[in-house]
């Protein structure tokens, strides 16, 4: 499954750019329907704000769930941490060039 890279909630119109910790979907009894993804942060106030969308039918009633996102957040921070000591090596051998 393909996922959006960052937070699907918007702030003062600014969207969020955190990596989304959950995937948020709707529990109907037709069926499933993924909604959004979110982060840590945002998830309190996505699930209140996709509760008044079902009270006004915007959106299929049903259960909200939210699914961790656990394989994604992991490499996305593996690797920057590699990237960070690669980058932090290059300097040191830059610098002992130098007289
Ligand atoms: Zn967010």
């Amino acid at each position: 499954m393909l996922l959006p890279e960052s937070c699907s909630v918007k702030v003062d119109g600014n969207e969020c750019r955190l990596p989304p910790s959950f995937v948020v979907s709707i529990k109907s009894h037709d069926g499933e329907y993924m909604v959004a993804v979110v982060c840590e942060q945002h998830k309190e106030g996505l699930q209140y704000k996709l509760a008044s969308m079902q009270n006004e039918g915007k959106l299929p009633a049903g259960k909200i769930q939210f699914q961790t996102i656990t394989a994604v957040v992991t490499d996305c921070v593996k690797g920057m941490e590699e990237d960070y000591v690669e980058i932090d090596l290059k300097r040191g051998i830059g610098s002992e060039r130098k007289p």
